[in-house]
């Protein structure tokens, strides 16, 4: 039997009707819906450097790298030769192998973490590190932070970033985020908010006997670019006073920010570490680590269980190898990117002044918001203020580009990522596209 597909002018939005037929909302995974900002979502036909080639053969210079981990831009080939060298040995053992030794030996080296258990999502990093600290302390309460994200367990889809803050509408949706959430799994998630010290202690003066572990985003990236204050990063230290485990969510900071993430470019002392992204250098890994008295906890050597059949893949080992081993070597590519992020942001603050259109930019490193509204660059802290951005004038804002062959993150509520392999042009394309965005009117 055939079935008419519906007219559509481009391959993108045939593919898009054909996904919708066979997957929930034609994705599979909600930001890539362009929910907030309309229109079709371009699908991908290929990568390369900064670049996306999509179905139709359009090309757009990238600001999603996948979401954070091409921070050596696509197709790299050192990555993919690595790749292509383990393929030939073959893609999964359900045993362990040397890669994953030596993965571990490197991500050890680079963290100062002293032991590290690979898994296969940046949600099974967050989800493992929160049963290892339940099992160390014998708690049962967890603390996050309202508009940060750290994958998709029960547990965390609470007051959570991220494609929440776009898929239901409304933002600031009161606990849990998602339905088939229990409220007894989300009654176990206590939520502060992000940057207010005095909340932070005044719950933890309450409840912190209580409490295994606070998680965190050291510096979010799903409510859009937030960046601790100092207070509130010693108000997250202090927690540890009450016998709570402090658990940095380094899933999208990690090797982004420093080749010691965001704890090392802050001087953070976590108890324990979430990866995920750039350790997969662009395939399925998530890792968590820490010290060893409490890594120790996990299975086989300890109480804690935590498995996974394609956890240390092979092939996923190699990029992760390949993808660190490139950053080693070359550590001026952290000051590369920050010089571009830089330029670019200095270049969309002109251009928008120029327009006479409010934004307010929240940068560190590689990782940039500009939210559409009118208060001082740096200013937003809090989930709140990120929440009353213009979320129409972003919407113009992205489409404009998108035209122009720039493909910036679908969302206000989310980080953009540059990669190594943007450079001068790219960044002469992107501020003219964005010119005449802001001029048009987001
Ligand atoms: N933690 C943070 C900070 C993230 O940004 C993400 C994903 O974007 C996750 C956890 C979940 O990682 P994954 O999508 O690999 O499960």
């Amino acid at each position: 039997m055939t079935v008419n597909a519906p007219a559509t002018s481009t391959r993108s939005e045939a593919l898009f009707a054909r996904a919708k037929a066979v997957t929930p909302g034609g994705v599979n995974s909600p930001v890539r819906a362009f929910r907030s900002v309309g229109g079709t979502p371009r699908f991908i036909a290929h990568a390369d450097g900064a670049y996306l080639t999509d179905a139709d053969g359009a090309r757009y210079v990238d600001y999603i790298g996948s979401w954070g981990p091409m921070i050596l831009g696509h197709n790299h080939p050192a990555v993919r030769a690595a790749v292509a060298e383990a393929l030939l040995g073959g893609t999964s053992f359900g045993a362990p192998s040397e890669r994953e030794v030596l993965l571990a030996e490197l991500v050890t080296r680079l963290t100062g973490a002293e032991r590290v258990r690979f898994v296969s999502s940046g949600t099974e990093a967050t989800m493992s590190a929160l049963r290892l600290a339940r099992g160390v302390t014998g708690r049962k309460f967890i603390l996050k932070f309202r508009g940060n994200y750290h994958g998709h367990a029960d547990g965390l889809l609470v007051e959570a970033g991220s494609g929440l803050m776009t898929t239901s509408g409304e933002l600031g949706a009161a606990a849990p985020s998602s339905a088939g959430v229990p409220e007894e799994y989300a009654a176990l998630t206590l939520v502060s908010e992000y940057n207010d010290p005095a909340a932070l202690d005044s719950l933890m003066a309450e409840r912190g006997h209580e409490i295994a572990a606070v998680i965190f985003e050291p510096v979010v990236g799903n409510a859009g670019v937030l960046i601790p204050t100092p207070e509130f990063l010693a108000a997250l230290h202090r927690v540890r006073d009450s016998g709570t485990l402090l658990i940095a969510d380094e899933v999208m900071t990690g090797f982004r920010l420093s080749l010691n993430g965001a704890t090392g470019l802050l001087g953070l002392e976590p108890d324990l570490r979430c990866w995920g992204k750039i350790i997969g250098g662009g395939l399925p890994v998530g890792a968590y680590g820490g010290r060893a008295e409490l890594m120790e906890y996990v299975s086989p050597s300890g109480p804690v269980y935590q498995a996974g059949t394609l956890s240390g893949n092979p092939l996923a080992m190699a990029a992760g190898l390949a993808t660190l081993g490139a950053l080693e070597a070359n550590p001026g590519i952290y000051q590369q990117l920050d010089r571009y992020t830089g330029q670019l942001a200095a270049g969309l603050r002109s251009a928008a002044d120029r327009a006479g259109q409010p934004l307010s930019i929240n940068r560190v490193g590689s990782m940039l918001t500009a939210f559409h509204q009118g208060v001082p660059d740096g200013s937003i802290a809090t989930y709140q203020q990120a929440a009353a951005s213009d979320t129409a004038a972003f919407a113009h804002f992205f489409q404009s580009v998108l035209a122009q062959g720039i493909y910036w993150a679908p969302s206000q509520f989310e980080s953009i990522f540059v990669s190594a392999a943007h450079g001068d042009l790219e960044l002469e394309r992107t501020l003219a596209a964005a010119e005449q965005a802001y001029q048009t009117g987001g």
